[in-house]
């Protein structure tokens, strides 16, 4: 296990693959144990380093993660083969926006995948999400570049990086759910879903 990570972090490396940084996994693994997380959803696998360790947390800890690219989903499986996790591991192949999930819910979502869509994936799996569930974000300073956006001169990542500062505002705003914002890593958000009744 512990090799497999590392040959992950070495394959991440040197193909470009954005893996989550070390202390972000490190705070969510922490979380799913502290909180009894069971069962998660994962928005972006690519080559399923976040989604491994995750799933390694306890032995009763499930994952669906979903990845849109063939060969990082083709990785992806291979990983979870070769670490024996192929009955706690879902892993969905199909644009995270097209996918149609039916009698399922989770207590836990992690969103890191395309990341000017990030309230798009909040306003459609927040209905997946059990009582008390919680949604975590990733890359929410974005390498740095979030709260300056309107300084950057390349248009897309200028536009991308407004994205991520609109879906920010959106947390902070959101009713339904109470966010806490995390200097850890690239930057991470914890939005817990309120209790209605209260
Ligand atoms: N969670 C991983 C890293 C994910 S990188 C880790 O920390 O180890 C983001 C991934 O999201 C990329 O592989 C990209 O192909 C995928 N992705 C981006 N937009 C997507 C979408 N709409 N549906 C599914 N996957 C998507
Ligand atoms: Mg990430």
């Amino acid at each position: 296990m512990k090799e497999l990570i590392l040959e992950m972090e070495k394959y991440a490396a040197l193909h470009n693959v954005p893996i989550i940084e070390k202390d972000s996994i490190t705070f969510i693994m922490k979380y799913i144990k502290t909180h009894n997380i069971k069962n998660i959803l994962e928005i972006g696998s690519a080559i399923g380093y976040s989604t491994i360790l995750m799933a390694s947390v306890a032995q009763d800890v499930m994952v669906t993660t979903i990845e849109r690219d063939e060969a990082r989903y083709m990785e992806c499986l291979k990983n979870v083969k070769k670490c024996g996790f192929e009955q706690k591991i879902n892993v969905v192949f199909q644009d995270a926006l097209d996918v149609n999930l039916n009698n399922v819910s989770y207590d836990m979502i992690f969103i890191d995948a395309a990341k000017g869509q990030y309230t798009k994936f909040f306003e459609k799996f927040k209905y997946f999400l059990n009582d008390g569930g919680v949604i975590i974000s990733d890359n929410l300073k974005f390498h740095g570049h979030v709260g300056k956006s309107s300084e950057i001169e390349s248009k897309n990542l200028r536009s991308l990086v407004a994205k991520l500062e609109d879906y920010i505002t959106f947390l902070k705003d959101n009713k339904e759910f109470e966010t806490e914002f995390y200097d850890v890593g690239d930057g991470l958000s914890v939005s817990v879903k309120k209790d209605e009744k209260k």
